[in-house]
C-alpha cells in the first residue's frame, strides 16, 4: 500500500492518505510512495465533513486514543478509516522514519541500526526494513501506517475517589503533599523514599485529584513484578475506575482506561496520552540499561505532564540532576512503622567457591541457615547467578526438603514466592531478582558471596530493605557472607547509616532550596 499527502477542496493543509482513497476532487501534493517516504505532517484542528455512526466513533475513539496502532491491530477496512481520516479525527503517520541518514522506529523511538534487520515484505512485496527492538508487538515496517487517535479524548463519567483509610506518617504526609503539588504544576519531582517507607499510598492524593479532573495518569515500571502487585490494590484503593494492567502476558491490552500500571516496555504503545506519569523504581534493571526505555515512557507522556520518579536507591544522574537543582527532591528516610533500617552486619566465610565445588557450604553460612530453620524465620539468600543458586539449594535441602531457589527464568517464580510468603519454604534461594517489590513479613535476609560486582551500593540497600518491613516485626537480621569486603557493601552501610540518621519529623521532605546544612 502506497501514501500521498493531498489536499480537499478547501483544506490549507495536507491529509496522508492511502492511494486506494484518493478521489478526483483531492489535490496531490506528495505522489504515492512508501509511508516511510513521507514527512511527518503537523496535527491540525479537526474538519468534520463526514458522517460517522456513534458506534464506529466511539468503537476508535476508545480503542485507539493516546495509543498509535498497526492496521492490523485495528480490524476496519480502509472504507471504514476514511471519514477519521479525512475529518482529521485520526491521521496516519510513517512507523520508520530516516533521521539523519539513520531509521527511527516511531513507536519504541529504538534508532540505532544493529535494531533494524531487512526481509522480504509481503505488505510491500520488496525487500523492506524492520524494527526488531519492538518486533514483539507486531512488525513495523519501512511500509507500515501507524494509525493516531487527535480527536477529542473519550469522555469520563467515572465517579474517583480513593478508599484508601490508612493512616500517613509524618514522613509520608509530607512527601504526598509534594507529589499532589508537583502534579497540579506539571512539574518532575524525584521521591527518593527508604525501602519500606510505603510509597505506594503517598502517591493516592495526588492519583485521586488528576483522575478526577479527567486526566490520564500512568504508573510505569521496569518491573512485572511491580505490576502484578500494584495492579490488584490500586483497584482495591480506587474501586470506581478500571485500572488497566499492562504486562508482557497481561489480557488488557486493549481495554481503555485513564488509569494505567504498565512495565516500561509496554509504555511504547502509548503516545502523549498522560498527564501524570509515575515511574516507580526508577533505578531497576531494564530501564536504566535501555535508553529506548526511557524515549518510549518520554513518548508515553504529554509534552508537559507531571512526571514523579520513585526509589529508594535513586541512580548517580538522578542525584546529580537534584544536586544541580534540575529535579525536585523528597526525602523518606524512615519507613512508615517509624523503626530504622536494620543495619547489614559483614561476615567473612573463606574461599566459598572453593567449598561449593566439594558440595559444602562455608560453616558459618550453614549455621546461620540452621539456626533460622529452627527459629522458623523465613530467610531470602541471595547468591550472585543461577549457577550458585543451584548448588548452594542442592546442599541446603538436606537440611530441609522444602527449601526452594528461584531465579527470573524459572516458570514457577510466582508460585515459589507464593509458597514463601504463606511459610512452606523456610529458605529461598534467590538470584537478585527478588532484591526488589517482595514484602515477607518477619523475613530475614542473607547474601552469600556479597564480594560480586553483581552486587552493588543499590542492590545492597534493596536485599537489606527486605527486613523488618511490617509493624509487628519491624527489625531483623540482614548478614552480608563474604569473601574480601568491597567498595559496593561499605557504600550500602553507610548508606543505610545515613538514612538513619536523618530527623523523623518536620524535615523528612526537604524541598530544593530548602535543604538545611547537616
Ligand atoms: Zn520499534
Ligand atoms: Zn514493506
Amino acid at each position: 500500500m502506497l501514501f500521498c499527502h493531498v489536499l480537499q477542496p478547501e483544506d490549507e493543509h495536507p491529509l496522508c492518505l492511502p492511494q486506494v482513497l484518493i478521489e478526483s476532487t483531492d489535490v496531490i501534493q506528495l505522489a504515492p510512495t512508501v509511508v516511510s517516504n513521507l514527512p511527518a505532517l503537523p496535527f491540525m484542528k479537526q474538519t468534520p465533513r463526514r458522517l460517522l455512526t456513534k458506534t464506529l466513533y466511539k468503537k476508535v475513539q476508545f480503542h485507539l486514543f493516546g495509543k498509535e496502532l498497526l492496521f492490523e491491530e485495528m480490524a476496519l477496512t480502509w472504507e471504514e478509516w476514511e471519514p477519521f481520516l479525512r475529518s482529521r479525527l485520526v491521521t496516519i503517520r510513517p512507523g520508520l522514519q530516516v533521521e539523519a541518514g539513520r531509521y527511527r522506529c516511531q513507536r519504541c523511538h529504538s534508532n540505532t541500526p544493529e535494531k533494524f534487520g531487512v526481509f522480504p515484505c509481503v505488505r510491500c512485496g520488496k525487500e523492506c526494513t524492520y524494527c526488531r527492538h519492538c518486533l514483539m508487538m507486531g512488525r513495523i515496517t519501512a511500509c507500515t501506517p501507524l494509525f493516531r487517535w487527535i480527536g477529542p479524548p473519550p469522555p469520563l463519567e467515572l465517579k474517583v475517589q480513593s478508599t484508601w483509610e490508612g493512616v500517613y506518617s509524618a514522613g509520608q504526609e509530607l512527601a504526598a503533599a509534594e507529589i499532589v503539588s508537583s502534579v497540579q504544576s506539571k512539574t518532575e519531582l524525584l521521591v527518593w523514599a527508604v525501602c519500606g517507607a510505603g510509597k505506594t499510598e503517598i502517591l493516592f492524593p495526588a492519583i485521586e485529584q488528576s483522575l478526577q479532573k479527567g486526566e490520564h495518569v500512568l504508573i510505569a515500571t521496569p518491573r512485572t513484578d511491580v505490576v502484578l502487585e500494584l495492579a490488584p490494590r490500586l483497584s482495591r484503593s480506587f474501586p470506581g475506575i478500571p485500572v488497566t494492567a499492562l504486562h508482557g502476558k497481561s489480557d488488557d491490552k486493549n481495554s481503555y482506561s485513564p488509569f494505567v500500571v504498565a512495565t516500561t516496555h509496554q509504555t511504547m504503545r502509548f503516545t502523549e496520552a498522560f498527564d501524570t506519569v509515575i515511574v516507580d523504581e526508577v533505578d531497576a534493571f531494564p530501564y536504566t540499561a535501555d535508553e529506548a526505555l526511557v524515549q518510549a515512557v518520554n513518548k508515553a507522556k504529554k509534552q508537559d505532564a507531571a512526571v514523579i520518579y520513585l526509589t529508594a536507591t535513586p541512580t548517580p544522574e538522578l542525584i546529580k540532576r537534584t544536586q544541580h537543582k534540575r529535579l525536585d527532591l523528597a526525602k523518606i528516610p524512615r519507613r512508615f512503622h517509624g523503626h530504622p533500617l536494620p543495619v547489614p552486619r559483614f561476615k567473612w566465610c573463606g574461599p566459598w567457591r572453593k567449598r561449593l565445588k566439594k558440595e559444602q557450604l562455608p560453616a558459618a553460612v550453614s549455621k546461620w541457615c540452621r539456626t533460622k530453620i529452627a527459629e522458623q524465620t523465613p530467610v531470602f539468600l541471595f547468591v550472585s547467578s543461577v549457577a550458585i543458586m543451584e548448588k548452594t539449594t542442592s546442599i541446603l535441602q538436606k537440611l530441609d526438603p522444602a527449601i526452594c531457589g528461584v531465579h527470573s527464568a524459572d516458570k514457577e517464580r510466582h508460585e515459589k514466592v507464593k509458597a514463601f510468603r504463606e511459610g512452606e519454604i523456610p529458605i529461598l534461594i534467590t538470584t537478585t531478582i527478588l532484591e526488589r517489590g517482595v514484602t515477607i513479613p518477619g523475613a530475614e535476609a542473607a547474601v552469600f558471596g556479597a564480594e560480586d560486582s553483581i552486587f552493588t551500593e543499590s542492590a545492597l540497600v534493596q536485599i537489606a530493605g527486605r527486613v523488618g518491613r511490617s509493624h509487628e516485626q519491624p527489625d531483623g537480621e540482614v548478614l552480608f557472607f563474604h569473601f574480601g569486603k568491597t567498595k559496593a557493601m561499605a557504600a550500602a552501610h553507610k548508606h543505610i547509616k545515613t538514612m538513619n540518621a536523618l530527623p523523623f519529623l518536620q524535615k523528612e521532605v526537604t524541598p530544593i532550596g530548602k535543604e538545611e546544612s547537616t
